[in-house]
This record gives structure tokens, C-alpha cells and sequence, in this order.
């Protein structure tokens, strides 16, 4: 049976949710953890709220007292934990986390904190990154008898550490470890059989390449662990340092944090994730040991010293990932930054009806461009990366409305010419513009009258110090890539 109605055309529905402006790239997961207070869940319900950027589609928390409190939903983390459920989280260990997923009907069973029952004790698992071999390590489980409850790369790991025969919990996850690839910062909350209580213990892992971020901080006598510094600002936790590459640590209820090497041959450089200053990471927080802010606006700097434009009249942002990057540019070459487009916040995730007369509303819902402040006038128009074209070319045309005259597009990374493997949900190859365009091409496509992107030289400089991934851009991945299978209609192996 037909289950859609008669006019719907499903290859238009797809184009359409393709030019979704929230379905280009996605943002990828955020983990919080805290242990050694009663109010552990409500902080990281709080620290969520700061990295809700890094994931929208569904959030969830894991807490032990003498039981498991679990509460997981679809949605934002103010519309998933309302007081009835927060207060139901009680204990003095947490994590949580938040999470974009790539399939929609499957997502509530894929929300994170998973929680399992393992030889160890209960456990619960947050994770940010990416098994890259998840597809195998699975195939392999599922062959000697595991059952799967998800759909996502996380729960390999539950099912290598309920198998790993090991004596006690922190062997078995450094066995499990050793065996997948990929990028992962974790947090595992456990609450150990025998101890009075069932108290937990919270322990954070960070993969040996340090791909995705994860910082440890204190509030009084409590342990933070959060995917971003800007979570400890709003708890009002110091900041003690990042979870290294490789490094485990571990946090018993009134112990000092023990650390641990995951592995015994660490690889002699890091792969930190460049993309996170590019877009993800929030400009207030510090990664890698920089500030956010500081290497946005100098990407801007770079750019305009780089790629200058002639007889301008400003410089405006794609508000908000790419103004920090436009205040540097104008910074740098003496043009005034104007405010060109106001955003909406408001929108969420909203059902548009797939037909072609509402496809301009999507990206229209998300931006307005000041037209008083744009008519007549001659741009730099900055942003942070171009992924499929499709919102640019939107907006270059609501510019283009708005009496702009002429529009300089510049973009603050190098063009992105390849997935990423390790935890963003970027598109194939073939729908990402710069790997089937050349630059000229793309240009036109938009409709600008110039398009430069920043070089990679350019943009290490920029990242100062650090051993990046650049894999996105370059093509050189870090890690060995086993075959992966197209993602679209494919089970959700992101977070
Ligand atoms: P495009 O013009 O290629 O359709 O979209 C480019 C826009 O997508 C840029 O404004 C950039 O900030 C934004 N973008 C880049 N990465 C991500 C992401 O991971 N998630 C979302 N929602 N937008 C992204
Ligand atoms: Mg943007």
C-alpha cells in the first residue's frame, strides 16, 4: 500500500530535506559527567544546556543512587527533562549526553546514556566520535551470539566489555578499546555490585589520536567531566585540564582522579579535530588549549590578508558560526563588519510541507537579511564552510534581493572535499559541492561575483600549535578506514 498521499513526490521530499538548512552537516554529540554531589544529574542537565549545539535530536541522562535512574527523549534538553524527571535522576553520579543521530525512526533507541547490565556492574556509556570499524566489530559480535538493542556504534563497545573475561571493569574497557578504531571521547558511569549502595564511579576516556574534545574540571568536592569548557563556566567548576589522547581517567566517590594510559603504544602524534574551531565548538570554550574564539578570529584575520576584496563596502557573517571569523576579516582589512542577516533561534526543528511552492521557506525561517543596511552596497559576505552550497546559494539570493550589489564570498576553511569518519555527520563525496566542482564552478553556482576559501597553510597557521585531522579537507585520515557503505537509509553509526 501506497503509505503517502497522491501528489507526494518522494524524490522531491528527499531533495527537499536535503536543503534542509538543518540537515547539511550536523553537529555531533556532547557528553557531561558528574560525580561527588547529590545534585550530580541537575549539573549535568545544566552543562548539557551548554553544548546542546553539538546535538539536537535527542539528550538523555544516567544516574546511580541505591537504584539506575535513567531518563532519555527525543528533542532539545529543555524539552527532554522537565522537573518530574530531574527529580526522579538522584544519586551522586551522572552523565549525560546529546546527540544527533542520521536516521529519524530509530533515534529514540539509539538516545544516549545506553545502559547495560555487564559482569562489571551496571554501566552506563556517553560517547562523542565515531567507531570507524563499528560495522565489522559488530558483524563479529552479532556472529558469536550478542543481541543488539540499537542501532549505533556505541553499543559495540557495551558488548566488548560484557565479553572481554577480564578481572575488573578498567581491564575490560581498555580490552575493548584496544579493539575498536576511530574517535572517541567517552564517559562511562558504573555502579559496582558490591559496594554499599550500589555507588558509582565515573570514569572518561579520550581515543589515543584526541579527536573530539574532553575536559576535566572541579566544583568544590565534584568532578566535571564535559565536551567543552563552556560547561564548567555556567556550573561554575574550575577548569583542570583536558583528558589527554590515549588517557583514562578514573573518579571514585571521594578519591582524587586516577589516570591511566588506554594503550602501551601510544601513537607519537595527535589528531585533534580542526573542524571544532572551524563551526562546532562554542567560541567562549578553550580546546585543545586554545581558545575557540582567539583561532576563529584569527581564521578571519588569515582569510582577509589572504583573500582581500576590492572596493567594498563591509564585511557581513552568516550569523552565528561564522561572525567571530567576520570580525577578523574586517578587523584585519579595515572594513566596517555590519550586521547583514538576523537569525532566528526560534525555529527548532519544524515540519514543512515538501512541496516546491514552501521549499524557499526553510532557509527564510533562519535568516532575514536587513535590506536598509544591504541595498546598493557591496559585500564580503564570510562563512564558516560551504558543505553542499545549497543554503549559500539562498542566501546569496535573498542578498541579491535585498539590493545588494556585489557579494565577495569568503570562507574561513579550505573546501571540503571528503566525509569525516570520526563523528561529524558530513555528507558522500558526491554531494559535497567541492568534490564536484571546481572553484569557479562553484562560484557561479551561487551566483557571487568572487569566491575564495582559505588555504590549508592558512589554516594550520592559524590552529598554531596541535597535530590536527584534517581529513575533511585533505583526504589524509588518520586512522586506517575500513570500506564504509553509502549513509543514506543506513542504520545510524554516528554520534
Ligand atoms: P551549505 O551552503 O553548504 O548548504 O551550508 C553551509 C552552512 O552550513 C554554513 O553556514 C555552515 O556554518 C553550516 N554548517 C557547517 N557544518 C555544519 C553542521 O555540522 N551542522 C549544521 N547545522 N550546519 C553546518
Ligand atoms: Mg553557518
Amino acid at each position: 500500500m501506497n503509505r503517502y498521499p497522491k501528489d507526494f513526490k518522494l524524490n522531491e521530499a528527499i531533495e527537499l530535506s536535503k536543503e534542509s538548512p538543518f540537515s547539511d552537516l550536523h553537529e555531533e554529540c556532547g557528553v557531561c559527567g558528574v560525580i561527588g554531589t547529590d545534585e550530580a544529574a541537575h549539573l549535568v542537565y545544566l552543562g548539557l544546556t551548554t553544548l546542546q549545539h553539538r546535538g539536537q535530536e535527542s539528550a538523555g541522562i544516567v544516574s546511580f543512587d541505591g537504584r539506575t535512574n535513567r531518563h532519555v527523549g527525543m528533542g532539545l534538553v529543555a524539552d527532554v527533562f522537565r522537573k518530574e524527571n530531574l527529580v526522579t535522576l538522584n544519586g551522586n553520579c551522572a552523565i549525560g549526553h546529546v546527540r544527533y543521530s542520521t536516521t529519524g525512526s530509530s533515534s529514540i533507541i539509539n538516545a544516549q546514556p545506553l545502559l547495560a547490565g555487564t559482569p562489571y556492574g551496571e554501566l552506563a556509556v556517553a560517547h562523542n566520535g565515531n567507531f570507524t570499524n563499528a560495522q565489522e566489530m559488530r558483524k563479529k559480535l552479532e556472529q558469536s551470539g550478542s543481541i543488539f538493542q540499537t542501532t549505533t556504534d556505541t553499543e559495540v563497545i557495551m558488548h566488548l566489555i560484557a565479553k572481554s573475561g577480564e578481572k575488573n571493569l578498567i581491564a575490560a574497557i581498555r580490552s575493548a578499546l584496544a579493539k575498536v578504531e576511530g574517535a572517541y571521547s567517552l564517559l562511562f558511569a558504573v555502579k559496582s555490585k558490591n559496594k554499599h549502595g550500589g555507588e558509582g564511579t565515573l570514569i572518561g576516556v579520550r581515543d589515543p589520536l584526541g579527536f573530539r574534545p574532553l575536559v576535566l574540571g572541579k566544583l568544590n568536592k565534584s568532578w566535571v567531566f564535559a565536551s567543552e569548557t563552556c560547561a564548567f563556566d555556567l556550573l561554575g567548576a574550575s577548569s583542570v585540564r583536558e583528558v589527554a589522547p590515549g588517557e583514562m581517567v578514573i573518579i571514585e566517590k571521594g578519591k582524587e582522579p586516577r589516570s591511566l594510559p588506554l594503550t602501551d603504544r601510544m601513537p607519537k602524534k595527535s589528531a585533534f579535530c580542526i573542524f571544532e574551531f572551524i563551526y562546532f565548538a562554542r567560541p567562549d570554550s578553550k580546546i585543545y588549549g586554545h581558545s575557540v574564539y582567539e583561532i576563529r578570529r584569527e581564521l578571519g584575520r588569515q582569510l582577509a590578508r589572504e583573500a582581500p576584496a576590492q572596493q567594498v563596502d563591509c564585511v557581513i557573517a552568516v550569523p552565528d558560526s561564522s561572525v567571530v571569523a567576520a570580525i577578523g576579516y574586517a578587523e584585519e582589512s579595515g572594513l566596517p563588519f555590519e550586521v547583514g542577516f538576523i537569525r532566528s533561534h526560534y525555529v527548532g526543528r519544524t515540519f514543512i510541507e515538501p512541496s516546491q511552492h514552501m521549499r524557499d521557506f526553510r532557509v527564510k525561517m533562519k535568516y532575514n537579511p536587513i535590506k536598509e543596511n544591504l541595498a546598493g552596497k557591496s559585500i564580503v559576505l564570510i562563512d564558516d564552510s560551504i558543505v553542499r552550497g545549497t543554503t549559500s546559494r539562498k542566501l546569496v539570493r535573498m542578498l541579491l534581493a535585498a539590493g545588494v550589489k556585489e557579494i565577495h564570498m569568503r570562507i574561513s576553511s579550505p573546501p571540503i572535499t571528503g566525509p569525516c569518519h570520526y563523528g561529524i555527520d558530513t555528507p558522500n563525496k558526491d554531494e559535497l559541492i567541492a568534490a564536484q566542482k571546481s572553484i569557479n564552478e562553484i562560484r557561479k553556482y551561487l551566483g557571487v561575483t568572487t569566491l575564495r576559501y582559505m588555504s590549508m597553510e592558512g589554516l594550520l597557521k592559524s590552529a598554531k600549535s596541535g597535530n590536527y585531522c584534517t581529513g575533511c579537507f585533505s583526504g589524509n585520515y588518520p586512522t586506517r578506514l575500513p570500506a564504509r557503505k553509502g549513509a543514506k537509509g543506513e542504520i545510524a553509526l554516528k554520534c
